[in-house]
């Protein structure tokens, strides 16, 4: 947006100044003496000449690729600085920052090369329009008409006054080339952006009946040519916690996200309440399924406010009820104004306390189905513990499926699911799945049911299990 903002905002009034200003001088010089008047123009029209070779095929290539360059070291700058905490809690900061030092070498190449193409062409151009050339030019055509007679010396003043303005056009344009051709490029980026087409709403959307959620035969891939998941069939039961474990990359995360419908299987569907969720309302569907994402947003407002996100029509009561499901209801009387305080002014919340205060907000959506990613949702083992008997105490009939890492979580689940490389290698209740002594009683054993390989998440967070875990 700030690339094309000098387009829209700034390039009509300066080009009409470069203009204007010029063309009144042209037609004053003309009236003069045209033939001096066409030698004036001499540089301007060699400026003019030389703008093709700025554009030439391979030209816009390398901006293309300067611009690919800039973005790499932008976003490599930017997971450098969100992996500083990882990197000092572990060490390792030569390989942090490796990526952005191949991105600036890289950048540095493609500089060059495009500096290469074009540095000769600015050069000539600036050069034929500098002030010093354009009075040369003037004062040779202005030196043989004089001597032939052709025009009297005061009759040079002009030229010699205006002769210079009149490159101001190309120099304008000139200078406004690149901001212009990077608008052009940007707008190209934002239009990509605009065409990516929505989900599509049904016409005629059905209501589910229930809130049973069943994945038939789901096939999913981010790209074409690379399913992520190869077959899922699932159901999810109203009053039950399904608990899906597997190692990193094996598409826990991908399937999850299915539930709230951030994107339609390949092939196959996603049932809730005997409707595909591509047949129901978008709203329905959300007040229908909870998502507790893992960064937790908290607003600047009260926190009895920030619970009611969901249902601002819920009285204090309900608020104070949800709190104390997820744990939180104490420390928020100790707070300076209790339920009134206004966060991220009058006080700040750690993180995991953040986290109760998403759960409880969460827990007044009363969404009837809950899907959860634990190793992202709990900072700390109260948190884990508040979340752990709101799922498993009064889970009523509501369906749940979380992203299990710990093994107290897979232990009340109702079922587990074992995930491996986009298909269910296993299924059962956890004691059941024990006794059979495959894949899930591997990773019960290894204590870690998230990352068998031993490796860090994605997002380089550890999901060890607590040593909790490992007295087992
Ligand atoms: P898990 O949650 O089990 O670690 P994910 O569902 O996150 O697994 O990932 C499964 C596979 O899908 C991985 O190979 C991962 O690289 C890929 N993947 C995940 N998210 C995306 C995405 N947004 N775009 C492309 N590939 C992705």
């Amino acid at each position: 947006m700030s690339a094309v903002h000098p387009l829209i905002a700034h390039a009509p009034g300066e080009l009409v100044s470069a203009f204007v200003v010029p063309a009144v001088s042209l037609v004053y010089l003309l009236t003069v003496d045209w033939r001096l008047t066409l030698v004036t123009l001499v540089p301007v029209v060699t400026a003019v000449a030389l703008v093709p070779l700025l554009t030439l095929p391979a030209r816009l290539r390398e901006q293309e690729e300067y611009d690919a360059a800039m973005g790499r070291i932008a976003s490599s700058v930017v997971e450098f600085v969100q992996g500083i905490p990882v990197v000092k809690a572990f060490g390792g900061g030569g390989r942090a920052h490796r990526a952005f030092l191949t991105a600036a070498d890289d950048f540095v190449d493609v500089f060059s090369r495009w500096v290469r193409g074009v540095s000769a062409v600015a050069a000539g151009m600036q050069l034929a329009l500098s002030p010093p050339f354009v009075l040369l030019v003037v004062l040779t055509g202005g030196a043989v008409l004089i001597t032939s007679g052709g025009m009297t010396p005061a009759g040079l003043l002009p030229f010699l006054l205006l002769g210079p303005g009149l490159t101001a056009p190309v120099a304008a344009l000139g200078h406004g080339f690149d901001d212009l051709q990077a608008a052009r490029r940007a707008a190209g980026r934002i239009r990509a952006v605009l065409e990516v087409r929505p989900l599509p709403e049904p016409a005629h959307p059905v209501a589910p009946r229930g809130h049973r959620v069943e994945l038939r035969g789901v096939r999913f891939g981010y790209e074409a040519g690379h399913e992520v998941l190869r077959g899922i069939d699932l159901v999810l039961e109203p009053g039950t916690v399904t608990a899906i474990v597997g190692p990193s990359g094996s598409g826990k995360s991908t399937l999850v996200r299915l539930l709230p419908r951030f994107f339609d299987p390949t092939h196959g569907s996603v049932v809730l309440g005997g409707a595909d969720l591509r047949e129901l309302d978008g709203r329905e569907l959300h007040r229908t399924v909870s998502f507790v994402f893992q960064d937790v947003r908290l607003l600047r407002a009260s926190v009895a406010d920030n619970i009611a996100l969901a249902v601002p029509s819920a009285g204090l009561d309900d608020v104070v009820r949800v709190a104390r499901l997820a744990d939180i209801h104490d420390r928020i009387l100790a707070l300076p104004r209790g339920y009134e305080t206004v966060l991220g002014e009058e006080a700040e919340l750690s993180g995991g306390e953040a986290q109760r205060i998403s759960i409880a907000r969460a827990l007044l959506a009363g969404a009837p189905v809950l899907v959860l990613d634990e190793a992202t949702a709990f900072a700390d083992p109260r948190t884990e513990r508040a979340v752990r008997d709101v799922l498993t105490k009064p889970a009523g009939d509501r369906t749940v499926l979380v992203i299990a890492h710990r093994l107290e979580t897979v232990a009340g689940a109702d079922t587990v699911v074992v995930l491996e490389d986009g298909v269910i290698v296993e299924r059962g209740g956890p004691a059941e799945l024990l006794a059979r002594n495959g894949r899930f009683a591997a990773l019960w054993r290894s204590h870690r049911p998230a990352v068998p390989d031993g490796g860090g998440g994605r997002d380089g967070v550890s999901r060890e299990v607590p040593e909790e875990g490992e007295s087992r």
